[in-house]
């Protein structure tokens, strides 16, 4: 049972038995617009599968649009095929949280669970829609920069599509939980080291023809923030 979110039109998050919060549920999140978040931030999904009785957990990338997680290659499609039910997630670390005692420490962090029923996608314009997704999430400008797939390359290549219908966002920020516990009188250093990514300067493939300019959407990049739920 799924619940509209107020003026949106779609469902909102944590609406089944499996994705309601029940411990540190302060950290959750039930705005679809924090899943949208996490998954335009995050690079690397973790999809989870059982497979003959065996779970597996594979990192893999991924696209999205509103309504559909894209995940594509033979690894996946070999570790999705005919799983009844999967659980994707997508992990961001923004940083420790030190606190004063060992058992208060922490991660800030930003996570997303999608759980749903994978499908093979076998429409050639919906394969080639989620190959662009996927494409212009991990290096945006490159799909229309580089030579695009061929008939042969796209029958090659599997595409599998997840619902963006049953999930769960958690997200945790600020400083360590014990300033008010009586730890704070042992005058220790407490609070958040945070973990930055950002894009390094292109390196040429040392084959390239003498002169060959790195095109203007990688140059733009280098330097900027990585996992940023802004870009
Ligand atoms: C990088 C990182 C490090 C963490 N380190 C710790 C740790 O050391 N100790 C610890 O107790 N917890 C840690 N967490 C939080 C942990 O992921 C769980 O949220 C927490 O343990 C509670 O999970 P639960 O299943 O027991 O309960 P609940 O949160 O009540 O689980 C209920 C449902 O909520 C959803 N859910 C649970 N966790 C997440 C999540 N992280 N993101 C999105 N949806 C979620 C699932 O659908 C789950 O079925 C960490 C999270 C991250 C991302």
């Amino acid at each position: 049972m799924t619940h509209p979110v107020a003026g949106s039109g779609r469902p909102a998050l944590s609406a089944t038995d499996r994705t309601t919060h029940r411990r540190l549920r302060e950290q959750g999140r039930a705005d679809r617009a924090d899943l949208l978040a996490v998954l335009r931030a995050g690079f690397i999904a973790h999809l989870g599968v059982v497979v003959d009785g065996t779970p597996m957990v594979i990192p893999t990338s991924y696209g999205f649009d509103d309504d559909t997680l894209y995940l594509h290659g033979s690894v996946a499609s070999r570790s999705l095929a005919g799983a009844a039910q999967a659980c994707v997630t997508i992990t961001l670390v923004d940083g420790l949280v030190l606190a004063r005692s060992v058992f208060e420490h922490a991660v800030n962090y930003r996570s997303a669970m999608i759980y749903g029923t994978p499908r093979l996608v076998t429409d050639p314009a919906e394969k080639l829609h989620g190959l662009h997704l996927l494409s212009e999430h991990l290096a945006p400008g490159q799909w229309d920069y580089a030579r695009q797939p061929s008939r042969k390359e796209l029958a090659a290549t599997s595409l599998l599509a997840l619902p963006l219908a049953e999930a769960s966002v958690k997200i945790r920020t600020g400083p360590p939980d014990d300033a008010d516990s009586p730890d704070a009188a042992l005058g220790l250093w407490a609070g958040e080291l945070p973990l930055v990514s950002s894009w390094g300067e292109p390196v040429p493939d040392p084959d390239l023809p003498a002169g060959t300019r790195v095109p203007p959407h990688l140059v733009a990049r280098a330097g900027t923030r990585a996992f940023d739920a802004g870009r």
